[in-house]
C-alpha cells in the first residue's frame, strides 16, 4: 500500500512523518519548489522576515515533533507582551486577566459589566454569525471591540460575516467548551491550566516544513503538481505532468478551489461544494524602525478607516531587528491587491505611523490571493462534502487553521488510515 498525499505544506508533510513512524509508506507531490506551503521564511538585508505564519502555540504534538526533528536547539520563545486593539486613535491593552479587565480602556464600564452576563446566555446557534454569537452573550462593547477584532482579524474577516459553526464553534469543541466562556476561562485559570509558549525558529517558520523535506525527501516529489485524481483498477491514480502514479489511498492537503478540480471526475458533487468556499486575500508588508514597541501587536478594530488589519511586532516578541509584520486587505478590501507595490508601501508606512507614532520603512511588500480560510457563509457547502472510500482531505476546511490544529489532524488522518493498512495486511 502506498499513501498519495497531495500536497508538502505543514499538513502533507507532518503526514508523511506520522505514516511513516507507523511503518506506512507514502509519497508527496508538491506543486511549488520548496516545502512548506503558505509557511514562508526569507532573509532580507540580514533580517529574518516570514511572509505566513509568524509564530505557533508549541501544542503537544508540536513539541514532540520539534524533538523528533531535532530542533529543539533552533526553537525560539515569544517574549509574550501585551497585546492591542487599535480604536478611536489609540492602541488599547487587551485584557487578559481579572484585574487588566478591571483597568482597560478598551471597554467602558457598562461594556465590562454586561461581560459577566454572559454564563446566563446560551451556547452558539447553529445559524449565528460570529457578530451576532458574540454581542449575544458577551454584550456589543466586548463583541465589536474586544473579541470580533481579535478574532475575526486572524482570518481576515469580519465578523458579520463568519458563521460560528465554521470557526469560533470548532475552537469551543477544540478546547470542550460547552458551557460559558467565561466560566471555563476561571477553570481553565483556578487549574493554573497556562497555553503553551508561542515560538518560532532563529531563520523562522520554515525551519519546520524543511526539516520534515529533510527527513522525507527520498519520498517527496517538488515541483510536480498533481494534475487529477482518477479511478484506477486497484485505488487511484494521481497525474502529474509526467507520468501516472498508482496510489491505494489518496489523502488531498491542497486549498479548497484546488481540490476541488482534483475531485472532478471521481467526487463531482464534493467537487462542487469545495469550489465554493471562500478564501480572504493578504498583502503582507514588513517595515523596519528604529524603535522597538512592546507587545506581541494589535489588530486594527474593523470599522476603524484603516487598511490595514493588524501588526505583529517581531521586534519585541522575537528581538527581531526593528521588524513589524503588517497585514492589509482582507474580505473588506480584495482590491488593495491590484494596488502598486509603491502604493501599498506608503500605505502600510503612513497607517503604522498613525497608529503607534513610530517611523518605519517598507522592506518588503508581497500579495497573497486567497490564502486565508473566510469560514464565512459559503462554508455551509461543506455539508454537501463527502468522500469516496480511499479519499481523505485534511485541510483547514475540514478542521482548524493554525498550526498546532494542522499537525493535530495530520496526526489523527496518519493514525486511521494507518489502521486501515495494517487491517489490510493482517486480512492478507
Ligand atoms: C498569512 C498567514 C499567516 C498565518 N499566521 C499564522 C500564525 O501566526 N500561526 C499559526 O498557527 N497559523 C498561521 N497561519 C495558518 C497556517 O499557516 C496555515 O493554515 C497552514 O500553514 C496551512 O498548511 P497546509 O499544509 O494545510 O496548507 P498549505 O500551506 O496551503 O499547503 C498546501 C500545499 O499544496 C500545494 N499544492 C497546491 N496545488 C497543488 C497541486 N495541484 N499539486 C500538488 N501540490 C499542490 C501548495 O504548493 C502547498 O505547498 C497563517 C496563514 C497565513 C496564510
Amino acid at each position: 500500500m502506498t499513501v498519495g498525499i497531495v500536497g508538502g505544506g505543514i499538513t502533507g508533510l507532518a503526514l508523511q512523518h506520522y505514516l511513516s513512524a507507523e511503518g506506512v509508506e507514502s509519497v508527496v507531490f508538491d506543486a511549488a519548489s520548496e516545502p512548506g506551503g503558505v509557511i514562508d521564511s526569507r532573509r532580507v538585508e540580514g533580517r529574518v522576515l516570514d511572509f505566513g505564519p509568524q509564530r505557533t502555540r508549541l501544542s503537544p504534538p508540536l513539541d514532540s515533533l520539534v524533538d523528533s526533528l531535532g530542533l529543539r536547539d533552533e526553537l525560539r520563545e515569544a517574549d509574550d507582551g501585551p497585546l492591542y486593539v487599535y480604536r478611536d486613535g489609540a492602541r488599547r491593552r487587551v485584557p487578559f486577566t481579572p484585574r487588566e479587565a478591571v483597568e482597560t480602556d478598551l471597554l467602558s464600564w457598562r461594556g465590562k459589566l454586561r461581560l459577566l452576563a454572559e454564563p446566563l446566555t446560551g451556547p452558539p446557534r447553529d445559524q449565528e454569525t460570529i457578530e451576532t454569537f458574540l454581542t449575544r452573550t458577551l454584550g456589543r462593547e466586548a463583541a465589536q471591540y474586544l473579541v470580533g477584532p481579535l478574532y475575526a482579524g486572524v482570518y481576515a474577516s469580519h465578523p458579520d460575516e463568519m458563521r460560528v459553526k465554521h470557526s469560533f464553534g470548532r475552537a469551543l469543541d477544540a478546547h470542550d467548551v460547552s458551557g460559558s466562556l467565561l466560566v471555563a476561562a476561571a477553570k481553565a485559570a483556578l487549574r493554573g491550566a497556562d497555553l503553551p509558549p508561542a515560538v518560532t525558529f532563529d531563520d523562522g517558520m520554515q525551519t519546520l516544513p524543511e526539516a520534515l523535506y529533510a527527513a522525507h525527501r527520498d519520498r517527496v516529489h517538488l515541483d510536480t503538481p498533481v494534475e487529477a485524481v482518477r479511478d484506477a483498477a486497484e485505488g487511484f491514480r494521481l497525474e502529474t505532468p509526467s507520468r501516472s502514479v498508482p496510489v491505494s489511498t489518496v489523502i488531498l492537503t491542497t486549498p479548497a478551489a484546488t481540490t476541488a478540480g482534483l475531485l472532478d471526475s471521481v467526487a463531482p458533487e464534493t467537487a462542487q461544494a469545495l469550489a465554493q468556499l471562500t478564501y480572504n486575500s493578504l498583502v503582507v508588508v514588513h517595515l523596519a524602525a528604529e524603535a522597538t514597541l512592546d507587545g506581541a501587536g494589535h489588530q486594527v478594530q474593523y470599522d476603524e478607516d484603516y487598511r490595514t488589519l493588524g501588526v505583529t511586532y517581531n521586534a519585541s516578541l522575537f528581538g527581531r531587528d526593528g521588524v513589524y509584520t503588517c497585514y492589509l486587505g482582507g474580505s473588506r478590501y480584495p482590491d488593495l491587491l491590484d494596488e502598486s507595490t509603491a502604493t501599498l508601501r506608503r500605505l502600510a508606512e503612513s497607517e503604522f505611523r498613525e497608529m503607534t507614532g513610530v517611523d518605519a520603512r517598507a522592506l518588503t511588500v508581497r500579495r497573497r490571493p486567497n490564502v486565508m480560510p473566510a469560514y464565512d457563509t459559503s462554508w455551509d457547502a461543506l455539508d454537501d462534502v463527502a468522500t469516496p472510500p480511499g479519499i481523505h482531505l485534511c485541510a483547514n476546511y475540514e478542521s482548524r487553521a493554525g498550526l498546532p490544529g494542522r499537525v493535530r489532524q495530520a496526526k489523527g488522518v496518519a493514525t486511521r488510515v494507518a489502521a486501515v493498512a495494517t487491517g489490510d495486511r493482517m486480512a492478507v
